[in-house]
């Protein structure tokens, strides 16, 4: 018998806010950039630099700072070291305005985050830059309803288990709410946990490989903000009945 759950997280990039857009434009911008120098007909540019920035995860963690610097890197390769001065300190220039840009809540996602702090406790559990991702949340208009941010370097099951006996929380009194299955869903599952998975209309490749093992049965999708306060009662629920 359990009592249920009482602690929900939030992830904040594509859950909270928007942010894949704006680094899905800054690698179109990359391409024109690189296109200069090399035929970009075969797709070699963007696999390129996938392959640099997967490599460098582990080296620079997630964020803009890391994907400018794993650009630059791509760009010297697949350019055999051609591209200009010039052009790097573009790619740095597009760096620093998606470090600059505005941030841009989502609709509803202020309704949602209230309805569902007034009935648990909440916390936002993001990972990136951490001088990034706290301007994001001072910058959102919901550090208000947020006790707590976690900004972690990765998102798995030893980093939510860490987290959660920070809490004093079981996995079972722990919901997830986030866009990504490999990050936000899966790896809380694993551990006992429950998750509702809210689909941004973009996935970054990295985020898109997630196998839900099992506890799939402690999951619910939804397609808008607007339903997550239902989800997450329902889950709630079966928790308290489990
Ligand atoms: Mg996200």
């Amino acid at each position: 018998m359990s009592d249920g759950i009482r602690l929900v997280g939030f992830d904040a990039d594509d859950t909270l806010w928007r942010s894949q857009d704006f680094f899905d434009e800054a690698q179109l911008e990359f391409e024109r950039i690189v296109g200069r120098y090399v035929d970009l007909a075969d797709g070699r540019v963007a696999e390129a630099l996938y392959a640099v920035e997967s490599a460098n995860i582990a080296v620079f963690g997630y964020g803009v700072k890391g994907m400018a610097l794993s650009m630059i890197e791509a760009a010297t390769q697949v350019t055999d070291a051609r591209i200009s001065a010039a052009d790097l300190h573009r790619i740095v220039g597009m760096a620093k305005s998606l470090l600059r840009h505005p941030v841009e809540v989502l609709p509803g996602i202020r309704d949602a985050v209230e309805a569902i702090a007034a009935r648990f406790e909440v916390v936002l559990i993001t990972k990136g830059d951490l001088f990034h991702q706290e301007a994001k949340v001072r910058d959102s208009g919901l550090s208000d309803l947020f006790g707590r941010i976690e900004i972690v370097s990765e998102k798995d099951p030893p980093t939510y288990a860490r987290v959660l006996s920070e809490f004093d929380a079981d996995p079972g009194q722990f919901l997830m709410i986030g866009n990504s299955l490999r990050s936000d869903i899966a790896p809380v599952l694993a551990l006992g946990g429950w998750g509702v998975h809210i689909p941004y209309h973009v996935t970054w490749a990295h985020e898109r490989h997630a196998d839900i093992v099992d506890g799939a049965e402690r999951m619910r999708q939804v397609a808008s903000p607007g339903e997550l306060p239902d989800a997450v009662e329902a889950l709630a629920g079966l928790a308290r009945s489990a």
